[in-house]
Formats: C-alpha cells, sequence, structure tokens
C-alpha cells in the first residue's frame, strides 16, 4: 500500500479498520480534557473498561460467600470458582500463544516462573551445561539466568554462551544463532532466550531457532513477554519446549498483572524435576494433604500457590479481549500501523535512526529510535504534545502503536509533531 502523509488518508485508514470497534473496550489517558496518544502499550498496556466489573463481581463474591467463594458461585454466575480460576484463562491464553489448553497455565510473576523453569529445564549432565542465549537480554533474564547458575555451584562465565549483533550492526543475525547452536551442540543444555527483544523490538525467528535446537537435542525456551499479544505464536507446532510472560504489556492485564507458562504436551508424562507447591498437586486429592507429592497433568502441575484471584479476574477479562480480536486480524492491523508510523516518521525528516528492523517479519509492533542530539528533549517535547512513548538512556526513545487501541490518525500525529520541531 502507497501512504499518504494526511489526516484524511489517517482517518480512511481508520475508517477500514475492523478492529476499529475495540478501542471503545478501553479506557484512554487524558490530561487537559483531551486523550493522550498513548504508545507505551509495550510497558504497560491501558485499562480494559471490563476489567472495574471483572474485580468487582470477585469482590461481592468475597462479600456476600466469603471463603466459600473457592466453591460456590453466586446464583447464575456460569464461571469457575475461586478454586480454579485459572480454568477461565485457559482457552484464550491457548489460543493466544498457539497452545493446547493443557499446556499453558497462569500464575506468579514473569521472573519467579523463569526460575521455575530453569529448574525443570536445565539439567546439566557431563559434557552438556552450557546456556545458549543473546548477549544484552533484558536485565531481570539475566540475573535469572546468572543467579540460578551460581545456585547449582557453576560460574555463569563457564556456562553462558551469549550471542550479540554483529560489529556496527544493531539487529542480531537468525543464522548466528542458528550456528551458534550446532558448534556448541555437544556442550549445550539449554537455549533460553527473549522471543522478541525489548529493547530493539526485533523478533527473533522461533520457529527455525527451535527447529535447530531439536535437531541438536537441545530443550529451547523463550520469555515472551514482549512477543504475546504482539505477534502471532504457534508454540506447539514449532515444538517450543517451554515458555513463560507476563500479562501487563500488550495482554492489558494491569501493572504486576498475573504470568504464564507454556509448557509442551511432550513432556507432560516425563516426571521431570520441579520445585512443587500444593497448588500443582492433583486437584482431586489435594485436601487430604498427604505426603509426597502427586502433580495434575500437563502445565498445571506447576502451580505453586492459592491464585491470586483478584489479579486473575482481570487477567481473565482482558484476555478475552485479545482472544476475541484474535491474532492473525490483530497482526495485520498491527504491521500497517508500525509501517504507517515508520513513513510518517521518514516524511518528517527529523534526523533520527530506526533501531527496529525494516522487515515487518522481524519485528512486532514497536519502533525503537535512536536520537543521537537532544534526544530526551525531543521526547519531553513529544510528552508535552500528549504522546506517550518511553525512553531508554542514552538516546532510544520506544514508541509502540497496538492494534488494540492505537489509530492511524494518532500515528499521523505523532509525524506531525516531528514536524513541527524539525525546525
Ligand atoms: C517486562 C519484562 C520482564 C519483567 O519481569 P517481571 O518478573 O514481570 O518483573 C522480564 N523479562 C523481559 C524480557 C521483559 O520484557
Amino acid at each position: 500500500m502507497t501512504f499518504e502523509n494526511t489526516l484524511h488518508f489517517a482517518q480512511q485508514l481508520d475508517r477500514n479498520d475492523p478492529l476499529r470497534s475495540f478501542r471503545d473496550r478501553f479506557l484512554i489517558p487524558q490530561a487537559g480534557g483531551k486523550e493522550l496518544i498513548y504508545f507505551c502499550g509495550n510497558s504497560l498496556g491501558l485499562q480494559p473498561k471490563a476489567a472495574r466489573e471483572a474485580l468487582d463481581r470477585e469482590l461481592t463474591v468475597w462479600q456476600h460467600l466469603a471463603v466459600e467463594g473457592w466453591f460456590m458461585r453466586p446464583d447464575q454466575a456460569e464461571d469457575t470458582p475461586w478454586l480454579s480460576i485459572h480454568k477461565r484463562c485457559k482457552d484464550p491464553l491457548a489460543q493466544i500463544v498457539g497452545a493446547l489448553p493443557s499446556e499453558v497455565v497462569p500464575m506468579n510473576n514473569l521472573t519467579v516462573n523463569m526460575h521455575l523453569m530453569l529448574t525443570s529445564f536445565y539439567r546439566p549432565a557431563g559434557q552438556r551445561t552450557k546456556i545458549l542465549t543473546i548477549g544484552g537480554d533484558f536485565p531481570s533474564d539475566q540475573y535469572a539466568l546468572e543467579t540460578h547458575i551460581q545456585a547449582r555451584g557453576m560460574n555463569p562465565a563457564d556456562v553462558l554462551v551469549e550471542i550479540f549483533p554483529r560489529e556496527g550492526e544493531s539487529a542480531w543475525r537468525g543464522e548466528d544463532i542458528c550456528n551458534a547452536i550446532d558448534t556448541h551442540r555437544d556442550t549445550l543444555a539449554l537455549v533460553l532466550m527473549s522471543g522478541l527483544h525489548y529493547y530493539t523490538g526485533q523478533v527473533f525467528d522461533m520457529a527455525a531457532i527451535a527447529r535447530k535446537a531439536l535437531q541438536a537435542g537441545v530443550p529451547v525456551g523463550f520469555d515472551l513477554a514482549h512477543a504475546i499479544g504482539n505477534i502471532p505464536l504457534w508454540l506447539h507446532d514449532w515444538q517450543v519446549d517451554f515458555a513463560f510472560w507476563c500479562s501487563y504489556k500488550y495482554l492489558n492485564s494491569g501493572p504486576g498483572g498475573v504470568s504464564g507458562v507454556f509448557i509442551h504436551q511432550k513432556h507432560h508424562n516425563a516426571n521431570l524435576p520441579r520445585l512443587a507447591g500444593w497448588w500443582g498437586y492433583d486437584e482431586d486429592s489435594r485436601f487430604a494433604m498427604t505426603k509426597g507429592f502427586v502433580p495434575m497433568a500437563g502445565a498445571d502441575g506447576w502451580q505453586l500457590s492459592t491464585p491470586t484471584v483478584l489479579a486473575m479476574a482481570v487477567h481473565h477479562a482482558a484476555l478475552q479481549i485479545t482472544a476475541e480480536a484474535g491474532m492473525d486480524a490483530l497482526r495485520r492491523k498491527s504491521e500497517q500501523l508500525t509501517a504507517y508510523l515508520e513513513f510518517v516518521l521518514r516524511n518528517s525528516g527529523y534526523p533520527l535512526e530506526i533501531m527496529t528492523p525494516a522487515d515487518p517479519a522481524g519485528r512486532g509492533c514497536q519502533l525503537s529510535l535512536l536520537v543521537h542530539q537532544d534526544g530526551k528533549r525531543l521526547f519531553n517535547r513529544l510528552v508535552e504534545q500528549g504522546i506517550i512513548g518511553d525512553w531508554r538512556e542514552p538516546d532510544c526513545i520506544r514508541l509502540a502503536p497496538t492494534p488494540l487501541y492505537n489509530t492511524f490518525e494518532e500515528v499521523w500525529h505523532v509525524g506531525q509533531i516531528l514536524l513541527k520541531f524539525r525546525t
């Protein structure tokens, strides 16, 4: 499609957008009586209107039924009692990550889940002790790897194989990652990395990486914090061994919202080592409270604790919106929305560099801009104009137009403001 840098053209795209009604399901923050242009869904997604209602429903159950809320619902309510509230989230989650419902479970927070998955899937033995990852991954992931390795009495410097972009390039080359798996295949115990890089916005070819790891006989896992709800995923078909994510970014489940994990079906009967808790215990006999851990089938068997019911209720309400829109339709709009942002940025003539890959297959909705001169000043001016992105020291502005609630007209506005600032 040939883009035009006019308000009329942007509004035309909005009129033709099959997902345009979804914006109305969200509360758009305002300043001075005007809606902000919110391009920060990569950090905290906006509040769905359904969130308050979902929360309110559980507060009412707590009020009237109190402890019985674990086993009962109010008259006419069709959803599950708190005891199995996680089950409400399974279908939409499975749909969003391309999995079977038995392969996913919502629980805990991301970094906790990363440690749980490392316990089950990082099993160094003999020559095979190393973990292949990308250099410069999200700090929490780096700390989790480092300390997890130390907790097993090893030295991270001996264990981690970190792949970086080539000298002078900002994106990783897929072949460098796949070749490294080949090169280190005899000493690798695990491949674990982000599926979509938080800083550059690059999407990794998870299917190719998983295929290569499978050939090498090495388990592979992905951190999907920036990928879930942003790009279509087919974790089951790709034969990814495990994955984990957070839900407060593109899934709009609220600050610190419930995380989740994927564990491929092929591991469900393998009796993998795990850190267990009573909530992962076989549901039918959990309250017999006997000695000796008997896991629930599938991903549910990795649950540890009493679920955070209120957060889970909001998570469920938010998940339903993404599932209803569908990842295919979201991706179609997202590709166009981000391409339009790229177009208006370039058209503005503002001196900036786009770090995110230009190939639509190599990126999600986020564009990471390097502004070499006065980047912070530009960022502040955008904020003054009601445009909310995020700033990463020393010179990076990340803008993430999200297909659920952002519009082409908003994107057009960003270009207009840069045009004005250029001079
Ligand atoms: C956002 C994000 C996290 C955050 O982890 P929490 O445990 O939810 O605080 C971790 N890893 C990546 C790659 C992220 O993008």
